[in-house]
């Protein structure tokens, strides 16, 4: 249910694809178990309560890895 605020299915739909916050994160590491930093739980509770969806924070990480190439 990508673009839909809130409910179980998104944030299940983060819990089996933390790479949709992680991707941008400098500690990230593919394939290896993602424990929850606290921006990564923030996220989650915005999903969670139907103010952010999970097409909002692709757009979000789509912007920050464009601006983050840009830097380099
Ligand atoms: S959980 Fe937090 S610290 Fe860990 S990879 Fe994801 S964003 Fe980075």
């Amino acid at each position: 249910m990508r673009g839909e605020k809130g409910g179980s299915a998104s944030v299940h739909l983060l819990a089996e694809n933390p790479e949709i916050i992680c991707r941008v994160c400098q500690f990230y590491k593919p394939g290896k178990e993602v424990l929850e930093c606290g921006a990564f739980k923030i996220l989650k509770f915005f999903v969670e309560s139907g103010r952010l969806s999970v097409e909002e924070i692709e757009e979000a990480a789509k912007v920050v890895e464009k601006t983050s190439s840009e830097e380099v």
